[in-house]
């Protein structure tokens, strides 16, 4: 590879502890340092994004079990965040590569401004040649305005980057058809050729996540969906061997790789798709979702059937067929309460039912974009 990359990885607990003694796996996070800073070297963009705020904070306060009550997940992980940049600054200082801690909540995304602003922090430590070290902030972050897991945040960081490779390291080396360990029929999926075979995948593997770590594969999966939309090729492979990080970079089929879409969303509606959290719903009749689907138009009043939920004009909504299933997200121009008095009517008739001139649109297409 020639030109400068931008790279994100992602470590989950399972892989940066040892399964029996809940102590760190010192030898993978010694090899993974050794991997990044070398990345680095080459002239690539590194992000690491690593979970195990929980983990170490349970280790360092002798607790045996993971933390069930948000208070005590929130103290635990205050805990645990500084032991682990310590260890992670400890042996990136050792090959003289600077670090920084960047810790997110699901709301400095939200906004737009806060959004972009986050992007620019990211692309000044990549430019000062830094690798910023990425989790949730698990001590402050609201339970309901979560990530949730390290997944979904790690490809969330690489949309918002724009980022042309993300990084899933786990326990297993790659994505099977049904579990390996219990079924000796299972074939491994080596490539994932778009959204469209990421629908029809069949994957068993271990769907519940491990003891200490949140996710599991469910969650890789919908990491890799949203590295897809974005442009991000997205790879899962084993935590215990990131020396594969280089093999994969050149070509070798090694974990199971997604291929990104070629034509990403644009920054906006990355944003529009995956910063925002929609406050509501609008369902739609068969009409208006054939014309957003198939003809690309804007959601007009006259085409919407029902509404759920309280927002603000401004506030991002799921759009749903009569089924429930949801074909797009966009920012609405109307709020809750104008939309139960408008929905179904044309637009002629909008200014006599509300007494003003409101938007001639109650999605419009720049702010609309579809989920599939
Ligand atoms: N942010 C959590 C931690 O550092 C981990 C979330 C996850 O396991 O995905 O402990």
């Amino acid at each position: 590879m020639e030109m400068t990359q931008t790279i994100v990885v992602k470590i989950g607990t399972s892989s940066l502890t040892q399964p029996e003694t809940g102590f760190l796996a010192l030898a993978t996070i010694a090899r993974l340092v050794e991997v990044l800073s070398q990345l680095r070297r080459q002239g690539h963009h590194v992000i690491l994004v690593s979970s195990g705020a929980i983990g170490v904070g349970c280790s360092r306060l002798g607790l045996a079990e993971r933390p069930r009550t948000i208070a005590m997940k929130q103290a635990v992980a205050a805990v645990g965040q500084g032991r682990l940049m310590r260890i992670y600054d400890d042996f990136f200082t050792s090959v003289n590569q600077p670090i920084a801690q960047v810790l997110l909540t699901r709301s400095d995304l939200v906004q737009r401004s806060r959004y972009v602003n986050a992007y620019r922090t990211f692309r000044q430590l990549l430019k000062l040649g830094v690798i910023p070290i990425v989790n949730e902030n698990d001590t402050l972050a609201i339970e309901e305005l979560k990530f949730g897991d390290n997944d979904t945040l790690s490809a969330l960081v690489a949309s918002l980057v724009e980022a042309d490779w993300l990084f899933l390291l786990t326990d297993v080396d790659r994505l099977y058809s049904a579990d390996p360990r219990s079924n000796p029929e299972a074939e491994p999926i080596v490539q994932v050729a778009d959204l469209e075979e990421l629908e029809t995948l069949n994957v068993e593997v271990g769907d519940r996540g491990t003891h200490w770590g949140t996710g599991g594969m469910v969650t890789k999966i919908a990491a890799a969906r949203i590295g897809i939309k974005a442009g991000v090729r997205t790879v899962i492979t084993e935590g215990r061997s990131p020396e594969n990080i280089f093999k994969i970079l050149a070509g070798e089929p090694i974990g199971t790789r997604f291929e990104p879409e070629p034509q990403p969303f644009n920054a906006r509606k990355r944003w529009i798709a995956h910063g925002l959290v929609p406050a509501g719903k609008l369902y739609l009749d068969n009409g208006a979702v054939n014309a957003i689907l198939k003809s690309g138009k804007s959601l007009l009043a006259a085409g919407i059937t029902e509404v759920e939920g309280e927002f603000q004009s401004q506030d991002a909504v799921q759009i749903c067929a009569a089924d429930g299933r949801e074909i797009a997200r966009g920012i609405v121009n109307y709020n809750s309460s104008e939309l139960q008095q408008i929905r179904g009517y044309h637009s002629e008739d909008i200014p006599h039912i509300l007494g003003y001139m409101g938007a001639e649109t109650v999605v419009h297409r720049d702010n609309l974009v579809l989920s599939q």
